[in-house]
Order: structure tokens, then C-alpha cells, then sequence
């Protein structure tokens, strides 16, 4: 008997983390999506802007003069640490990081809002990169909660345009994805906010985009897969950095209208998707697509790979580290 309930246990038990397991694994296999890598390796020169990715939203734009970056978030400590245990930068992987990518020539910082897997590295990327962090109040009391001087924030206002060597970037004010079980769309980090924390520690505080004007050339990023509708009526750009998580998964009527009211109006010819990679898993030269319990990678990527495809619009895939030259 005893044998018996030992042998019920063990299947039980075996079940229960087959079922974790299936869950948190990869919702798809990024790499029957290989054919839209691009890797451009060569330096920026004759006004031409090279962007890498490195996970989420987070993109080093370089001119071969100036480095701006879009998020710089870098710490992506594994799924049972990351939901169970406070943590705190990983200095060694983003000094490390740093120095790989030459990231010495960054003068602005720019969290997207200041949830955990865009803005929990910003004090510490701010400092080491002798930036200025411009962001929301949450976002500067994350950097002031690292140690960052005044001198070093900068409280940005809708539609403020930034000047960075021969970049401008504009902020857009925009709004976050549908919240799922975390509500905090709107809440503010109001004290400076100190490491070690939890990831729940990091509400959102407000959510833009960013428009980078080149040269003549205007690049748009949009991390945060929603929209206000008729925000970007007036607003062009030939290439769009595009938030896809779980849009594969929303209403067919959804999904048309956040095309609408963004491709449809800033008419780009190149779209690279952003926010599709686990962030529970180190970079580690390959990203791999979000796990099943909270996205369908490969519905989001089907869906924009078809839009874009009715369009004749280039659709382009960054992998971890790799690069794209725009204009
Ligand atoms: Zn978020």
C-alpha cells in the first residue's frame, strides 16, 4: 500500500514540474525565423547610425561619434531567482558588457518606463557610462536610489526634444501593453529606489516612445506594444523599432488597429520587433522567445511578418549582440 502511494506521489510530483517546465519554456523556436536575421558588422561612418540589440528593448544607437541607449537593461538573473530573491545589478556582466561593445561614448539613457526589465539598470549604467539618465520621476528615483547626482537626472516632458551630438530624440508620450496580473500602469516610484529589490518593486510610472532624428532620417521606438490612437498622425519614420509580446494573442480587431496606428502612420520601411525574448535567460549570444505562460512568440511574429509582407515593408530580426546600419 504504502508503495503504492509512494509510486502516486512521484507521478504526482513528476506531472506538477513537467507542467512548470513545459510552461516556462520557449513558446517557439526563434531560429525558423532565421532567414530575417541581420548582422551588419561594419563601423558607422558617412551618416550612417549602427543600432544593437541587446535583449527586450534595450538598443545601443552609435554614429561612430555618439552612443545613445534605449533602456539598458542587462541583468536578467533566471526565472526562480528573478521571481523569489531581491536583487541587484550584475556589475561584472554590465562592466564586462561595456567593454565588449566599446558603450564609452554614451552620453544619454533612456528607460522606455521604469518597469523591472527596462529601467532596474539604470543607476548603475548611468554612472559607469558618465551618462545622463532622462526619464520619468520613476525612472530618476531608480537612479537616484543607485547614487546618481542631480547634475546626472533629467525629468523629460511630452514631445521635449533631447539634442545628443547629431542625434535629437523626441519623447512620445504613449501607454503601456494591456496589464496582465501586475496592475501598476501609472504608478509612480516616488522615493529614491534602492538595490537589492524585487522585480515587483519596480511599478511602471508612466511609458513613452522615442523618435530619433538623423541627418533627415527619423527613427521610430516603440518597446511597449499599445497605442493612443491618433498620437502618431503627424509623425513619420523610415524605420520602426516594434514591441510585439503577446500581440499575437489579441483580438483580431486589436491587432489591425495597433497597425494601423502605428506602421500604418509612420509608414516605415523597415520593422524590427522588440520585446519577444525571455529575459529570465542570460543573453549569452542567442535570445530565445517568451515562455508560454505569458506569450505565443511565434503568433506575434506570423502576424507582423504577414502585415508587413502585404505591405512590401522590410521586416528584420535582431538577434542578441547583433547589429543593423539604418539610412
Ligand atoms: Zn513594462
Amino acid at each position: 500500500m504504502k508503495k503504492k502511494i509512494l509510486l502516486v506521489l512521484v507521478v504526482l510530483v513528476a506531472a506538477v514540474l513537467g507542467g512548470v517546465f513545459y510552461m516556462i519554456s520557449p513558446s517557439g523556436d526563434i531560429e525558423k525565423y532565421a532567414k530575417y536575421y541581420v548582422d551588419d558588422t561594419s563601423s558607422p561612418i558617412n551618416g550612417k547610425v549602427k543600432v544593437t540589440f541587446f535583449g527586450v528593448s534595450t538598443l545601443l544607437f552609435n554614429d561612430g561619434e555618439t552612443q545613445l541607449l534605449i533602456d539598458g537593461f542587462f541583468t536578467r538573473p533566471p526565472f526562480l531567482k528573478l521571481m523569489t530573491t531581491e536583487l541587484s545589478s550584475d556589475t561584472v556582466a554590465i562592466d564586462q558588457l561595456i567593454r565588449q561593445y566599446k558603450m564609452d561614448r554614451v552620453k544619454g539613457i533612456f528607460p522606455t518606463h521604469s518597469h523591472y526589465d527596462h529601467a532596474f539598470d539604470v543607476a548603475y549604467t548611468t554612472k559607469k557610462m558618465n551618462a545622463i539618465l532622462y526619464g520619468s520621476e520613476s525612472s530618476l528615483n531608480i537612479g537616484r536610489g543607485g547614487g546618481l547626482k542631480e547634475a546626472q537626472l533629467h525629468l523629460t516632458i511630452p514631445y521635449e526634444e533631447i539634442q545628443l551630438g547629431k542625434f535629437t530624440v523626441q519623447i512620445i508620450p504613449s501607454i503601456h501593453s494591456a496589464p496582465g496580473s501586475v496592475k501598476d500602469s501609472g504608478l509612480v516610484i516616488k522615493e529614491p529606489k534602492r538595490q537589492p529589490a524585487k522585480m515587483k518593486d519596480y511599478p511602471e510610472g508612466g511609458t513613452f516612445d522615442f523618435l530619433v532624428k538623423y541627418n533627415g532620417h527619423q527613427v521610430y521606438i516603440k518597446p511597449s506594444p499599445n497605442f493612443i490612437e491618433g498620437a502618431l498622425d503627424s509623425i513619420r519614420a523610415e524605420v520602426c523599432f516594434l514591441g510585439i509580446g503577446t500581440i499575437g494573442t489579441k483580438e483580431p480587431a486589436w491587432q489591425n488597429q495597433y497597425y494601423k496606428q502605428t506602421i500604418g502612420k509612420l509608414q516605415s520601411k523597415l520593422i524590427i520587433p522588440l520585446h519577444w525574448d525571455d529575459f529570465t535567460k542570460p543573453i549569452d549570444g542567442h535570445l530565445d522567445m517568451l515562455p508560454r505562460f505569458v506569450a505565443n512568440t511565434p503568433k506575434d511574429f506570423d502576424y507582423i511578418i504577414q502585415k508587413t509582407h502585404a505591405d512590401k515593408i522590410d521586416f528584420k530580426v535582431l538577434q542578441a549582440y547583433k547589429s543593423v546600419l539604418l539610412f
